[in-house]
């Protein structure tokens, strides 16, 4: 982390210095804002929390409780969810506080006595070097409470506006068209109905540039814009439960999976503080047209269900925690933002919904809140960068194209998984009654794992995602997937560190420049790219930096050199790498890596090609937007042309 650049303070490093005159939207019956965002769950925390970044942008995030959660429903963080966090600053947190999970075991039938069950298999849970984080479980509401900070801490000193509840959303016909002359700026009108004491049934009328829908599964923001979600419920009952309680069960701290001859499926989480246990119970089967809530099935039903399907073991809950039943339904939207694709070329989106709003899966497979923070996370750069003059508004397109296609991927893989758990086991003795045979159970599990990681969401060509011509210069950094961190040393302090951890959400991209045996010495070709960088009219950083501001500012260059660090001569080190930055031009000395001796090598382990080097374009949300040879830098000002504005052009968003 880099603090004291503009001069020391005495403070915090960690909360930001408020920007002067910025003020969280007022108390007013009638406001405007640039983002309106509904919903204060993980979906709307994690746009917020991008969105703070940016104190000029003015943010307002309702939500109708009163208050933050306390209890939450989702608790598997994956992987790449855990990267994202990284990229905001508090990994180590939830890191310290969760569950990991390192092994899940198996349990079927046994076959000597099938009303108990015995232990068939075991798996890692996340494959070596999958990730540099581990798959971890931790409640929702602490999740919440890391955002709300990250919030609170920014220069925008933003908090939700609790006691909020959306009443509708039009957007002004007048702004359909791109360019027309009465468009208007803000012309998303929301009304709102304040549930708080002293003012209950007041209305409130906001008016946004841009609304975005994170307010769930019943989302009113979706069906404002006709919008609707579509799929099926599998009509059964399943039972959730975080309890304190006595077992001899032996698996209780690992992640198990329990498939019983007659009593139903379950699944075991172990949770945060080496007590807690979460539960998932198979129910009743319910019939066509019924809803879960006519049955009306209390914990202690969910209590017994769990005792007789874990049998021969003992269960004795002393406390239910939190307790919730819920029918299976995967689900999804037909579009993410509020333009028909026949007016997608001419109109600009200006209504988004994200999370489940736009996509529900069984809870299960622990996707759905990574999948609704991924989706903010997506959006969040692409509203900012537009807001604040620095893209087209086409890049706004991209959002929906991009989460789309990844959210049917994993309705697809949710819906194999939530069908074999609601299966019961195959009977040795009776095979044609059918069923699921457990040891295929367990290898469909372990083949997904990186399904249940996060990391296997790969994006299309597109606007920000270049076609695949250069890959071979670096296949273990995939063009449209997530740049997969490696470990390297910092070359002016010897620091091991993750090269990936250099990725924050600040909204800013990132060039890494892999270099040539020859390093960043004269006449190499990564000395060649910082002049070109440096110096060219063609520069994306020349064209697209602000005047005044660090070099840094837009696009942020770094350098990764295959010697130790103790066999680079500082002098072969450009200036460029070195920028003087900030009110007393301070230099920064984090631009330039080398590969850890004490590690795998990250030219070896991500297929970066060394005798020739490349560039690898890092987006805003960590993914991999190109690979390109060290010398093309046509190609490089062409992928930026092709969506950035210049400072002095900025259009009104
Ligand atoms: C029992 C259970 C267990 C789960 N376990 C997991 C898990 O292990 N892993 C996982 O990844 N996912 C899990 N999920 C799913 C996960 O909880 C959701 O996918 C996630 O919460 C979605 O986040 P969201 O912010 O999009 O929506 P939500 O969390 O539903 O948040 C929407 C917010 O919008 C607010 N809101 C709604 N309407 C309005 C309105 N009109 N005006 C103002 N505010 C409004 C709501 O009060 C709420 O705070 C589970 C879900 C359930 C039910």
């Amino acid at each position: 982390m880099q603090f004291y650049l503009n001069g020391f303070q005495a403070r915090d490093p960690f909360i930001s210095p408020a920007r002067d005159g910025h003020a969280t939207p007022a108390d007013a019956s009638e406001r405007a804002v640039d983002v309106l965002i509904v919903g204060g769950g993980p979906t709307g925390l994690t746009l917020a929390a991008q969105l703070s970044a940016f104190p000029e942008i003015t943010v307002e995030l309702l939500e109708q409780t009163a208050e933050p959660l306390v209890l939450g429903k989702a608790d598997g963080v994956s992987c790449r969810s855990m990267e994202m966090y990284e990229a905001f600053g508090f990994s180590e947190k939830i890191l310290k506080e969760a569950y990991w999970v390192n092994e899940t075991t198996f349990w079927r039938p046994d076959e000597r006595r099938r009303e108990h069950i015995v232990r068939s298999g075991r798996t890692q849970d996340v494959e070596d070097g999958l990730s540099e984080f581990p798959h971890v479980v931790l409640n929702q509401a602490r999740v919440h409470d890391f955002l709300l900070e990250v919030m609170r801490n920014s220069a925008s000193r933003l908090e939700p506006t609790y006691s909020r509840k959306l009443v509708s959303l039009i957007v002004d016909a007048s702004s359909a068209d791109e360019g027309a002359a009465s468009a208007s700026t803000h012309p998303v009108v929301a009304r709102i109905e304040r549930t708080d004491p002293g003012h209950v049934g007041e209305i409130e009328t906001i008016r946004a540039r841009y609304a975005v829908g994170c307010d769930g599964a019943r989302s009113a923001v979706r069906q404002s814009i006709g919008r609707a979600l579509h799929g099926d419920f599998a009509n059964q009952a399943w039972g959730v439960m975080d309890v304190l309680a006595v077992t001899d069960f032996p698996d209780v701290r690992f992640k198990a999976t329990i498939l019983t001859a007659n009593e139903g499926n379950a699944l075991l989480i172990p949770r945060e503080g080496g007590y807690l246990f979460r539960m998932y119970v198979e129910m009743d089967k319910l019939s066509d047209n019924e809803r879960v809530g006519d049955r009306k099935i209390t914990s202690d039903r969910l209590v017994a269900a769990a005792q007789r399907l874990l049998k021969p073991y003992t269960f004795d809950v002393k406390e239910v925690a939190w307790w919730s039943v819920y029918e299976i339904g995967q689900r999804i939207t037909d579009g993410f933002d509020d333009v028909p694709e026949a007016e997608a070329d001419r109109r600009r989106p200006r209504v988004f919904i994200a999370g489940d709003a736009c996509h529900t899966h069984s809870p299960k497979a622990g996707l759905g809140m990574n999948t609704s923070v991924a989706d903010a996370f997506n959006l969040g750069w692409k509203l900012a960068a537009v807001l604040r003059g620095a893209a087209s508004w086409r890049l706004l397109k991209t959002y929906t194209s991009e989460r789309r296609t990844g959210a049917q991927d994993l309705i697809d893989h949710d819906h194999e998984w939530s069908r074999m758990f609601s299966t019961p086991p195959k009977d040795p003795a009776n095979p044609d009654a059918g069923g699921v045979d457990p040891a295929e159970f367990q290898r469909y599990f372990t083949e997904k794992l990186r399904h249940t990681a996060g990391v296997t969401t790969h994006y299309r060509p597109n606007l920000v995602v270049a076609e695949s011509t250069h890959q071979h210069l670096a296949t273990g950094f995939v063009q449209g997937m997530r740049f997969h961190s490696a470990p390297v040393i910092r070359y002016w302090d010897a620091k091991s560190i993750h090269l990936g951890h250099t990725v924050k959400a600040d909204g800013r991209w990132r060039l890494f420049a892999f270099a040539t045996p020859e390093g960043a010495a004269p006449g190499s070709p990564v000395r060649a790219l910082c002049d070109f960088l440096d110096a060219s009219p063609a520069s994306p950083i020349r064209r697209y930096t602000p005047r005044g501001a660090d070099v840094d500012a837009v696009i942020d260059v770094r350098a990764v050199l295959q010697q130790p660090h103790r066999e680079v001569d500082s002098a072969t080190i450009p200036p460029f790498l070195v920028p003087a930055k900030g009110r007393y031009g301070l230099q920064d000395y984090e631009k330039v890596f080398c590969v850890d001796p004490r590690a795998e090598d990250i030219f070896a382990i991500r297929g970066i090609d060394r005798a020739r080097g490349c560039v690898v374009v890092v987006r805003p949300d960590q993914f991999v937007a190109a690979v390109l040879p060290l010398d093309a830098y046509d190609e490089l000002a062409a992928f930026f042309d092709a969506f950035m504005l210049a400072p002095e052009a900025v259009p009104v968003p």
